[in-house]
């Protein structure tokens, strides 16, 4: 019987032995070699043993891509900006009290809204940190 050709062998699918045609194969072992991927087969039948070869011929994407969400950052407070508070008529100055540290300070009271908070970057407050200045209360920017 002659051999399968090898597109004779990938025209049938693969798997039938390429020796005597029987479909009582085995996979066995697979190995890489870089794109390619060797399967080694035998054959039950004639105790053929060869490999399949797959070749690495390209990609498809099945699903759209989702879009990363654009998260706009929350409005960086820093010192030197004014607040009112809601329902009062006091405006409130963020201010550096000490190295590092900013409070609320009314501007006619001259009282301080909450001790002071050390902060890193008393020139960008982060979240967190005007949480703690404000004692989480409701400050509105005077733009
Ligand atoms: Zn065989």
């Amino acid at each position: 019987m002659k051999r399968m050709s090898e597109e004779e062998y990938v025209n049938n699918g693969g798997n039938l032995c390429p020796v005597c045609e029987s479909d009582t194969t085995q996979t066995g072992e697979k190995a890489f070699e870089t794109v390619v991927l060797f399967w080694e087969m035998d054959c039950f039948n004639c105790g053929a043993n060869w490999d399949e070869r797959y070749e690495l011929v390209g990609y498809h994407i099945n699903e759209p891509i989702k879009e990363e969400e654009e998260e706009s950052p929350p409005p960086a407070f820093h010192i030197g900006m004014r607040f009112s508070q809601e329902g009062g008529d006091e405006e409130y100055l963020l201010a550096q009290v000490e190295k590092n540290k900013v409070a609320l300070v009314g501007l006619n009271q001259g009282n301080r809204f909450n001790d002071p908070v050390e902060v890193c970057m008393p020139h960008h407050i982060t979240p967190d940190e005007w949480e703690r200045i404000t004692s989480d209360d409701e400050f509105t920017l005077i733009e």
